[in-house]
């Protein structure tokens, strides 16, 4: 959930004094972000968008609007409660839990939801049909099948009769069949190539088998990186979720897709201080000056997101200048370098992802340097940092 303003004071939002490190995100990124992607699309394609871990840490709500502004016509959500949230909030759209619901109380609430459970196996459907018929409804299912990313999903051999044992049960109403790539980031090397074009095979060879009850399913396999990689790996639906974030998932970049972040992390400098060479520089003091510096203390740490991993490795933005990081990032606060800016004062806002003037640190930067990639790095932002919409 979005967390919004205190309303009391009239502020500008995006810089609310009373704010020592935030979040900003934009909608208008967001919506076009899923613009460009309905654009590699058929006409006839559809676009879910994949809004779990509360929309990529953007707020899922705030997404959910923006995706189905820009025209997506269904959500995908990891968990049971980030799918009750969402209609909470008044979202009415198809939504897909990708997660494996497996007990009577969760798949009961799902039904309750009308929100479209994943099954993977017999035992959860015979189950999900009898919570249905006891309240007297027929629910939409998907099916998911396993390809070849080994984590959830029916064996390929096994879903032509689990299709036909789930057609049989009368409260259940099969609307797709899916299968997840093992394909999402990185470089498109000849074996990622080689799993994919296995993986497809599997799906087709499935869909051949299924001969004329496939066509009333909706069948879908693409992440982000399926939908750009081949628009043969479209089928009648897409699920992308990082690409609507603004964030290509391989390094190969297409030409024809550009994609803008939506999100940018921001805090103030709350203490600036000169210290003389030989002086160790915050816990462990491994950065010890060599000159005579001055030092900006930012109220932001490990405890809002930015990993202690990052220590020494990253610079940030403060009035359109890179000024590195020094020592290890504390809990709550961090250091930076300011001595070649005498002009940067306390309650400077300080860009640590985002733009600032031309320069720019994206998601992606962080990730390489800490040897993760930019999913891991965007919902990795707790809610201690308020979401501010621009
Ligand atoms: C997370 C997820 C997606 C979206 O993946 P991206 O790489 O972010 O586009 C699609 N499908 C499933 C099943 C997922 O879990």
């Amino acid at each position: 959930m979005a967390i919004s303003l205190i309303k009391k004071t009239k502020l500008v939002p995006n810089v609310d004094p009373r704010h020592r490190a935030w979040v900003e995100v934009n909608p208008d990124a967001i919506e076009a972000n899923t613009k460009v992607v309905k654009n590699v699309l058929f006409k006839s394609c559809l676009l879910m968008a994949v809004v779990k871990a509360d929309g990529y840490g953007h707020g899922a709500f705030t997404v959910a609007k923006a995706v189905l502004r820009g025209g997506a016509q269904s959500l995908g959500v990891a968990t049971l409660q980030e799918g009750i949230d969402l209609r909470q909030s008044g979202i009415e759209c198809p939504i897909l839990v990708l997660g494996n619901l497996t007990n009577p109380e969760e798949l009961g609430a799902c039904i309750d939801w009308d929100l479209m459970p994943t099954l993977s196996g017999s035992k959860e459907s015979s189950l999900c049909n009898q919570l249905a018929k006891q309240k007297n409804v027929k629910v939409r299912v998907h099916l998911k099948v396993d390809t070849g990313m080994t984590r959830l999903g029916c064996e390929l051999n096994e879903a032509p009769a689990l299709i036909h044992e789930i057609d049989n049960l009368s409260s259940l109403d099969l609307q797709g069949i899916y299968s997840h790539l093992a394909l999402a980031d990185g470089d498109l090397d000849e074996t990622s190539a080689q799993v994919t074009a296995m993986q497809k095979q599997k799906f087709d060879n499935l869909i051949s088998q299924l001969a004329k009850r496939s066509r009333s399913l909706c069948k879908h396999l693409a992440n982000s990186a399926g939908t750009f990689l081949d628009d043969q790996l479209h089928y009648d639906m897409v699920r992308v979720g990082l690409a609507l974030y603004g964030y290509s998932p391989i390094n190969q970049e297409r030409k024809d897709v550009e994609l803008q972040p939506a999100i940018s992390v921001k805090a103030r400098i709350t203490f600036v201080r000169d210290v003389a060479p030989g002086t160790g520089l915050s816990y462990g003091h491994k950065f010890i000056t060599k000159v005579p510096m001055r030092i900006a203390v930012v109220g932001i740490g490990y405890a809002d997101g930015v990993a202690r991993s990052l220590s020494g490795k990253i610079s940030v933005l403060v009035k359109g200048q890179f000024c590195p990081q020094v020592g290890s990032i504390t809990m709550d606060q961090l250091l930076i370098d300011i001595t070649n800016f005498p002009n940067i004062h306390v309650g400077e806002i300080v860009t640590l992802i985002g733009s600032d003037g031309k320069k720019a640190i994206t998601a992606s930067d962080w990730s390489r340097v800490i040897g993760s990639i930019p999913w891991e790095i965007l919902c990795s932002f707790k809610y201690r940092l308020p979401r501010v919409l621009i």
